[in-house]
This record gives C-alpha cells, sequence and structure tokens, in this order.
C-alpha cells in the first residue's frame, strides 16, 4: 500500500503551505479583529481580495474541482491534503475559492446545470467574483430527513412560484451573494425522491428577504453567515430550474457527497491546528513548577489526539480513494467519516481548549470558534445519528436485515 501524495499534489502543497505562512497567516488574526470589531461586518475587506487575486496568479484556485476545464482537475485523494492545510485557517478555503457552500453549488452547475445557466452563475462563481447560498433547511420541519421539505416550486405555465420559509441558509450575509439555490416541493404527488426541484434564485429577486442572520453558538461566521430567508410569490422563468423539475434528489445525491468529504479534509486541518497550539501552550506555560505539558495526563492527551488525527485523516483518505474510483463501499466510507472526523475534531480541540485555560474560550486564540465550527458540523453536514443509521444498515443488511441486504456496503 503506497501512502505518499501524488507528485502534483506534493507540489501544490509546498506552494500552498508557502503562501499560507507568508502571506495569508500574517493577515488573518489582524483581518478577523478588524471584522469583529466592526458594527457591520458584512463587509468584503480589501485584503481578502488582494489574496484572492494572490492564489488566482499563483494557481492555487479552484483546487477542490476535479474538472479539468474549469478546475485544477485534481483528484479528491490529491485535493485532500491541500484542504487539510486550508483548513487550518479560517480564510483560506475562500481565498483559494474552495469554500463551502459555493464548492458543492459550482459542483451542481456543473453537472447538472445548462449551457446558459453555467454562463450566468457558474462562469463568475469559478472566478471568485460573485458567492451562493443553498436554501433546503426550513425552521418548520425536520430537515433531516429531506424529503420533508414543505416550501413550494409551483410550475405556472412557463413560470416556476417560489413559496416558503428557510433557514440556516450559508453564505447568504455576503455582500456578494448573488444567487440561491432553493429546494422546495413541486409535486407532492410523485415518488418521494421525484417530488422536489432546485431552482436559482437571483438573490434580488423581488419576494427574496432575508428575515434574520443566525448565530452559531454566537459566532455571526461573518461576512457569509447564516440566514432565515422568506420567499413569497417569487416568479422566475421555468428555465432557472435546474436539470427539470423533480430533480432535487438525484442532484442532492451528486452535490453532498464530494462537499461533505471536503468539511472533513477541513477539519483534519482544524483539529492539526489545535494541537499544534497545545503542544505549543503546554511547553511555554509554567504551573506548579512544570511546563504545563507535563502535569497530570497532559502527555497522554497530546498523545491521544495525535492518534486520533491521524486515524481520522486515513479514513478521509480511504474515502476519498474511494470516491474517485467508484468503490462499492463509498457510501459506507463517507457516512463514517461524517461521524468520526466532526467528533475527532471536536475532542481535540476541546483538550486545546482545556490547556489553554481561559484563553482557551477566549477570542484571543482561534480555538473557541474552531470548536464552534467542529460541534456545527456534527448536524450541518447531517446529524451524526443519520450517518450511523446509514453504517449500522449497511453493515447489518450482511445478515440479511432490511431492505437494503441485497446491496454491497
Ligand atoms: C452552522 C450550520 C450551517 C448550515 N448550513 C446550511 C446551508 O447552507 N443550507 C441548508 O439548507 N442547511 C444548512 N444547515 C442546516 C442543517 O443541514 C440542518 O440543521 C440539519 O440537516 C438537521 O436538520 P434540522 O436542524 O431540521 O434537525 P432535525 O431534523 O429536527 O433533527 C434534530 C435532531 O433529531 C435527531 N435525529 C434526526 N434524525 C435522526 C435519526 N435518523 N436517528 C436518530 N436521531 C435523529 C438528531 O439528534 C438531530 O440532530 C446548517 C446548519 C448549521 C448548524
Amino acid at each position: 500500500m503506497d501512502f505518499t501524495h501524488s507528485e502534483r499534489a506534493q507540489e501544490l502543497l509546498q506552494r500552498l503551505q508557502t503562501f499560507h505562512a507568508e502571506r495569508v497567516a500574517p493577515a488573518e488574526e489582524p483581518y478577523l479583529r478588524e471584522l469583529m470589531d466592526r458594527d457591520d461586518p458584512w463587509v468584503v475587506l480589501p485584503v481578502i481580495e488582494e489574496l484572492k487575486a494572490e492564489a488566482k496568479a499563483l494557481g492555487l484556485w479552484n483546487l477542490f474541482l476535479p474538472n479539468a476545464e474549469y478546475g485544477a482537475g485534481l483528484k479528491n485523494i490529491e485535493y485532500a491534503p491541500l484542504a487539510e492545510q486550508m483548513g487550518r485557517s479560517i480564510i483560506a478555503s475562500e481565498i483559494s475559492n474552495c469554500n463551502a457552500p459555493d464548492t458543492g453549488n459550482m459542483e451542481v452547475l456543473l453537472h447538472f446545470g445548462s449551457d446558459e445557466q453555467k454562463e450566468r452563475w457558474l462562469r463568475p462563481l469559478l472566478a471568485g467574483d460573485i458567492r451562493s447560498a443553498f436554501c433546503m433547511t426550513e425552521p418548520d420541519v425536520a430537515s433531516s430527513d429531506a424529503t420533508n421539505m414543505e416550501a413550494r416550486a409551483t410550475v405556472e405555465g412557463d413560470e416556476i412560484v417560489l413559496n416558503g420559509r428557510k433557514w440556516w441558509s450559508t453564505g447568504i450575509g455576503h455582500p456578494n451573494c448573488e444567487v440561491l439555490i432553493y429546494m422546495a416541493l413541486t409535486d407532492p404527488d410523485a415518488d418521494k425522491y421525484h417530488r422536489h426541484s432546485m431552482v436559482l434564485v437571483p438573490r434580488d429577486t423581488p419576494g427574496v428577504k432575508v428575515e434574520r442572520m443566525l448565530p452559531a453558538m454566537n459566532f455571526l461566521d461573518a461576512p457569509g453567515g447564516h440566514g432565515e430567508v422568506s420567499f413569497t410569490d417569487v416568479r422566475l422563468p421555468l428555465d432557472h430550474v435546474i436539470g427539470g423539475p423533480g430533480m432535487a434528489f438525484t442532484i442532492a445525491q451528486a452535490r453532498l457527497g464530494p462537499g461533505r468529504v471536503h468539511h472533513c479534509m477541513r477539519l483534519i486541518g482544524l483539529a492539526e491546528m489545535a494541537l499544534e497550539l497545545a503542544c505549543r501552550r503546554g511547553l511555554d506555560r509554567v504551573a506548579f513548577g512544570k511546563p504545563i505539558i507535563n502535569l497530570g495526563g497532559n502527555r497522554e492527551r497530546i498523545a491521544d489526539a495525535r492518534m486520533a488525527i491521524n486515524q481520522a485523516r486515513l479514513l478521509v483518505l480511504q474515502a476519498a480513494w474511494m470516491i474517485d474510483t467508484g468503490h462499492p463501499e463509498m457510501l459506507n466510507a463517507v457516512s463514517q467519516i461524517k461521524v468520526a472526523v466532526p467528533n475527532m475534531a471536536q475532542d481535540v480541540i476541546d483538550m486545546a481548549m482545556q490547556l489553554h485555560g481561559g484563553g482557551g474560550v477566549s477570542n484571543d486564540f482561534p480555538l473557541a470558534g474552531a470548536w464552534a465550527v467542529a460541534r456545527s458540523l456534527r448536524i450541518a453536514d447531517g446529524p451524526d445519528e443519520v450517518h450511523r443509521g446509514v453504517i449500522a444498515r449497511l453493515e447489518l443488511a450482511k445478515y440479511g436485515a432490511g431492505k437494503w441486504s441485497a446491496a454491497k456496503g
């Protein structure tokens, strides 16, 4: 078994690390501080556009997209170490145009968009000129079961009419957010997986209203943020539906696979960042006559964190390789990392916070924000329990249980 990254991945990783060390890391803290201190954080500060231009010029751009015509043409397994590197920072993904939810939305447009939709929305998204949001989750129904969605997308002649309320629409606060992908019920009489549609909604269409922005564990995540959005008699030409009415679930399957793997790849980097801070703090700070790292069980905690990160990384790489090769156990592997990685990251970051004492829960270190990200992703990427349900069903199917018993997993 060969664990080395491809030459291209190694070369890109080296360049990304240099760019981050020399340009991104020094800019990050002052940038976040300035944003936090502003009354209005829903702005694009010039440093972000400057760094984006530099990343683009260096070829550190659209690395996530396996399609070589539109993106870097990397396999998922090649992208994994790059996403991990970007995951160490809050801003690095955006600077390389590799941030959620735009990456998933771009994949949808690439695979299911018409030529006109690609020209109007995919091109500026790939260029980093605009941003996007994905509006599926609804406040009034349990959205971990996506078949529950009640918001409407009704076909009327050559128009589609949207009515409903969404929340947790990530990115909607960004000043450059110009397009939303809205998922809603079109035909209640169709079979469960052909009732819903995905519609491209220009952000400034009459009837679209951001009711409020939602802090996640008191972090606004500005300037993209997460919003509650109402759609009231929003009328659009029928050609704004992606892939045609009733296609939402077919598209969602494609959208959520690689996109969710990216979150896990980035979380490995976030956990690495936390472990590094824990080691540095533990070695530097002295209590009861010893470096904190030598007190109690702290060295064991460091060792446990190292093992947990390495195990999770291997699981992520295996899932990436399975996606690349169309392996029959791909669904199982992807479900496993969606549970294992955010939980691992949450635990490692929590340990690092504890070693930092009061500093760990302050905003002077990136740990409290990192913890909120990992904790939120145990819900945002689909709740742990839903993924565990998939893993258990596939496991038990081996013993003839359930309707998946004939399926391989
Ligand atoms: C920070 C953040 C960003 C987000 N970004 C987006 C976005 O950009 N676009 C978007 O559309 N949505 C987004 N979401 C929403 C997210 O996808 C949903 O919150 C998630 O799918 C769960 O839906 P729900 O909140 O309705 O929880 P519910 O469906 O009400 O579930 C609540 C709880 O019920 C339990 N549960 C559910 N199913 C099972 C099961 N099968 N077995 C056992 N227990 C179960 C779990 O404990 C679960 O957490 C985001 C959420 C967060 C927190």
